[in-house]
């Protein structure tokens, strides 16, 4: 195909010309998916561009909004940091139906097809969340001086906390679960400012009008 033009330096590519190229490429062969190999034989640029820019060959496909052609290599904490994200905003359990764009970035077929059923995907899921690290769960406060967590939760600590608050506001009830859309933040009941941890026991529940009323330092959402 253009055996005769250099292709560009890394650097003179945008993001953007390697999705209009993913995309094209994968329409050409008339496919949702494209894989390394049918990149490599039609595309402009060099899969591995793609690859170091997005991370990973199948974010580079999902950043183009192309099915991912090989579903059994997606890492299980990609799925189940999704299957948070998704929980989170709907305030309770994602029934199947409802992992779909744009709220999830995998459907429930996805998940079925990994764990052999959405059950056994929710089952190994929250086994995988209540054997997550135990330290995040117990704190002493012992140095207020000197900071042993980061300031903003991961996605699994957030998760955890929601649950254990029933993905509702500590303060006026709200949820998602009830109000469509409704965004619940992680609070710090002993500011960080002042030397509160990011731990579990430090951590509560907020929808967003609470959480501003609360403090004139709102934490940072990512
Ligand atoms: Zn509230």
């Amino acid at each position: 195909m253009n055996q005769f033009k250099l292709e560009p330096w890394p650097q003179d590519i945008t993001d953007e010309d390697i999705i209009t190229d993913l995309r094209n490429i994968a329409k050409s062969i008339g496919s949702e998916y494209l894989t390394v190999k049918q990149y490599e034989k039609f595309g402009r640029f060099d899969p591995a561009t793609a690859k170091l820019r997005f991370g990973t060959w199948n974010k580079a496909l999902t950043r183009a909004g192309l099915k991912i052609s090989h579903r059994n290599s997606l890492p299980r904490a990609e799925l189940f940091e999704n299957l948070e994200r998704v929980w989170m905003a709907l305030g309770r359990q994602p029934r199947m139906h409802e992992m779909r764009k744009p709220m999830s970035l995998f459907s429930g077929d996805v998940y079925k097809k990994r764990f052999g059923s959405w059950r056994s995907a929710l089952e190994t899921f929250v086994k995988t969340v209540d054997s997550s690290p135990a330290e995040i769960d117990n704190y002493q406060e012992t140095d207020i001086q000197r900071h042993r967590t980061p300031r903003n939760p991961s996605l699994r600590l957030k998760f955890k906390v929601m649950r254990r608050d029933n993905f509702k506001c500590k303060l006026c009830g709200a949820s998602p679960a009830l109000k469509p859309g409704l965004v619940l933040h992680i609070d710090h009941i002993k500011p960080w400012i002042i030397g509160g941890e990011t731990v579990m026991n430090n951590l509560e529940t907020l929808c967003e009008q609470c959480n501003i009323g609360k403090s004139d330092l709102p934490m940072e959402e990512e």
